[in-house]
């Protein structure tokens, strides 16, 4: 057991969910993956995770919240994933940990909630077993577990190139208004490659950012950002999950400045003008019964923080 002047210590870390203002892919590479360009944005949905202190070399979570059982617990959580590669780079096999993580981020929603964990987890044992990790090995740590995890860390709003995992940081001015509408339907991320694909085998095309979306986080416009999201998964998005359009056109007529299907979906993201027209949206969408839920975030917020 560790030492008994840390087993009542709690480290508490507040992570949060990303939607993709744009998102750009090339071809299926020979190695499986695809080299992507994307302008991550992280929004207020936000999981909390808690450590503390167990036996050497356990490494267990607990899940709660509306959507816990359909992740799982075992040693293939994220979150365990994350504290367990931790131990083992630290070289020290005296270390544990509990993790309980509430969850609000949307399950395979397209906006990285395992990814997410893992970045928290991350922080949250460094702390808890005092590790003073670099930030910057805490990045390429979380690299090694998915393309997302190193955004989770940073969080605001960045340019990820590589597999998503190469960060840039991208000038932004202010907050931008978003409503999300979380869908019934399963989609996972290979699957959506699998039909981009078929879709689009020499990729998406034009593979830089869009220039005016440059210019109009620099603005701060969103009316602006609202004409240039764009997310070359969209297609295969909707072809697997053909309500997304219905969705898409729903949120556009109710006045949204823009919507996008948010990385490989099934959430979409409304731009709302600001914090009224956000609720008014929301509003209407709920009254036509679109979606599973609706949900309003404001972003850029921070990546993985500790909390007290
Ligand atoms: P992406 O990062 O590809 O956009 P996503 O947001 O669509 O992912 P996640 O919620 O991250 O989807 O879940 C992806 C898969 O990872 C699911 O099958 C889920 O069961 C599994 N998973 C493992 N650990 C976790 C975790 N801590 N939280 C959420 N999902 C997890």
């Amino acid at each position: 057991m560790a030492s008994p002047l840390v087993e009542d210590e709690v480290i508490r870390v507040r992570a949060s969910g990303k939607i993709n203002l744009a998102l750009r892919s090339g071809p299926r590479r020979s190695d499986g993956y695809h080299e992507l360009a994307t302008i991550f944005q992280a929004v207020s949905v936000y999981d909390d995770l808690e450590a503390r202190w167990d036996e050497p070399g356990r490494f267990s979570v607990t899940m709660t919240g509306d959507q816990a059982d359909l992740v799982p617990c075992d040693d293939s959580n994220l979150a365990v994933k994350a504290a367990a590669l931790l131990a083992r780079e630290s070289g020290n096999r005296g270390l544990g940990c509990q993790l309980t993580i509430r969850k609000a981020i949307p399950v395979t929603g397209g906006m990285a909630g395992g990814s997410a964990d893992a970045a928290a987890a991350l922080l949250a044992c460094s702390v808890l077993w005092d590790l003073d990790a670099d930030p910057d090995d805490l990045l390429e740590l979380g690299a090694t577990l998915g393309a997302d995890v190193p955004f989770c860390l940073t969080g605001g709003t960045a340019l990820g190139t590589g597999r998503g995992d190469r960060l840039a940081p991208v000038l932004s001015r202010g907050s931008y208004y978003w409503v999300l509408v979380l869908n019934e339907a399963e989609l996972s991320t290979p699957a959506v490659f699998g039909r981009f694909d078929q879709l689009r085998p020499l990729g998406g095309g034009e593979f830089a950012m869009p220039p005016e979306l440059l210019s109009a986080l620099i603005a701060g416009d969103p009316a602006a950002l609202g004409r240039t999201l764009i997310n070359d998964l969209e297609q295969a998005a909707i072809s697997l999950h053909p309500e997304l359009a219905e969705v898409l056109r729903a949120g556009r007529e109710l006045g949204a400045l823009g919507g996008i299907v948010s990385g490989s979906g099934p959430t979409v993201a409304f731009l709302a003008g600001d914090e009224r027209a956000a609720m008014e949206l929301s509003v209407g969408l709920a009254t036509h019964g679109i979606g599973r839920a609706i949900r309003r975030v404001h972003g850029p917020v921070p990546g993985a923080r500790l909390l007290s």
